[in-house]
């Protein structure tokens, strides 16, 4: 009788001590045992040659939106599209409709999630009305964060920003307080609503049109100054904070310069490392995102910030909409929903970094998986080592991704624009989450396989802030 459920062989293995020829041991969805070469017997053997074996990312920032509308994707196209991409667990955030704000909808989506997801999932949700039951209620629902927006809703989607949205400034050292208490993370979308406003007013006399109007209603002084309040708020709050999608080079400054003063943690993504506003203006509102796609000058800052450790993150911020909510502001900026599809080009994106030298493998894989399994703690997750859950990635360092509207399985295909053309260096093989291939080429993975995570150290009802 075979010893092991699965052995992947002839592979370079990226382990906590660096990449090695290891022959790596499956057992009910857990690495069983690092082999030499050709040890050990198992019911099915992947042959691994020419292929580097990996930890699956670990994606902090998707928005399927489900249950509510299917018309721009459901768990099942997302979570085939994200294995595809080499992401085997995923947080969704709680824009839904309605929002994911109270214990009850954490259990009507997880359950949603539980039914349909191909790879695992965590859940984001709102604190609502930030009473301390409530918090704790959803806290005690197992999800793996809090998320509040800076800004206010956008124009008619007040149900899906309902306790989520907090432009106050009181309200938002409440959130963070109330947030505290239960030991989760909190993440934040931070733009100064204040300003964005202000803002906003002075772009609608220019051409909506054009991509430049997008960024004169955005500019980086919003993100910088909502952070840097933030920043200042948690010093007494004593939060977990992270602060999402980092895009310009004043709010790098700013991480910088709050550094050691409170808990926190930051994330950028592939649009605003590998494109540019010129990429934006030649994609068109199939671009718009928020906040902006910014500069190269911004650009070369974020890469510096992941040099030296003030972002920990790249995440997708996977947001589809459909080509038709797209194309019926075509013309327009400022009301063209913001959001790209990202589930397929996060992982391919590093590693062509990988391939420039301009981030080592360990470091790629610690930004897309690692620091995430460690901030929002996965146990089991982000590592290959024995006892690890089986949560991992094929990958031909050799290969090439190219990306267009035929190579994508997102249900976003349509408005992919920003990435249509691009080809990274690397290619994914093969997926497999809990042990099992659910991507080997074309999505293999069952629906309802995907399991939900938690987080295992969660201090409730105090305000310990963890290391
Ligand atoms: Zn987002």
């Amino acid at each position: 009788m075979a010893a092991y459920d699965t052995i992947i062989r002839n592979a370079e293995v990226l382990t906590p001590e660096g990449l090695g020829d290891h022959d790596v041991a499956l057992a009910d969805g857990k690495i069983a045992a690092l082999l030499p070469r050709g040890a050990g017997n198992a019911a099915e053997t992947i042959d691994a040659t020419g292929q580097h074996l990996l930890p699956g990312a670990i994606d902090i920032h998707f928005h399927i939106r489900a249950p509510a509308y299917p018309d721009r994707g459901t768990v099942e196209s997302e979570t085939r599209a994200a294995a595809a991409g080499g992401i085997t667990t995923l947080f969704e955030m709680p824009i839904s409709k309605p929002c994911c704000n109270t214990a009850e909808q954490v259990e009507i989506r997880r359950a949603h999630f539980a039914e349909h997801a191909l790879i695992n999932f965590g859940l984001y949700a709102a604190p609502g009305d930030l009473t301390t039951a409530s918090v704790a209620a959803m806290a005690a629902g197992g999800i793996v964060a809090f998320k509040i927006f800076t800004t206010t809703a956008p124009a008619g989607r007040d149900d899906e920003f309902l306790g989520l949205s907090f432009p106050d400034e009181a309200d938002q050292l409440r959130a963070l307080k109330a947030v505290a208490a239960t030991g989760l993370p909190i993440v934040v979308h931070a733009e100064s609503a204040q300003l964005l406003a202000s803002r906003n007013h002075a772009a609608r006399a220019m051409d909506p049109a054009d991509a430049a109007t997008h960024l004169a209603a955005r500019p980086a002084i919003c993100e910088a100054v909502a952070v840097a309040k933030l920043l200042a708020m948690n010093i007494e709050a004593q939060a977990r904070l992270h602060i999402a999608h980092v895009t310009s080079a004043l709010t790098v400054d700013v991480l910088r310069r709050f550094a050691g003063s409170s808990d926190f943690s930051a994330e950028t993504c592939p649009h605003y490392l590998f494109r540019t506003q010129a990429d934006v203006a030649r994609a068109g509102v199939f671009a718009k995102i928020n906040p902006p796609v910014r500069s190269q000058a911004d650009q070369d800052v974020l890469w510096s910030a992941l040099a030296d450790g003030t972002i920990g993150h790249v995440t997708t911020d996977h947001a589809a909409f459909s080509y038709a909510e797209k194309l019926a502001s075509a013309d327009n900026f400022i009301n063209a929903p913001p959001g790209t599809p990202g589930s397929e080009v996060l992982v391919p994106a590093m590693l062509d970094a990988v391939a420039r030298g301009r981030v080592g493998l360990e470091q790629a894989m610690a930004l897309l998986s690692g620091n995430a399994a460690e901030r929002f703690g996965l146990e089991g997750k982000g590592r290959i080592a024995v006892g690890a859950d089986a949560d991992l990635m094929l990958v031909d360092m050799k290969g090439v991704t190219e990306i267009g509207r035929d190579t994508l399985l997102t249900f976003a295909r349509d408005v992919a624009q920003l990435y249509y053309g691009a080809r990274f260096s690397g290619r994914i093989r093969g997926t497999l989450v809990g042990g099992r291939v659910v991507y080997d080429g074309v999505p293999v993975g069952e629906p309802g396989w995907g399991r939900y995570v938690s987080p295992k150290h969660r201090t409730s009802q105090s305000n310990t802030v963890s290391a």
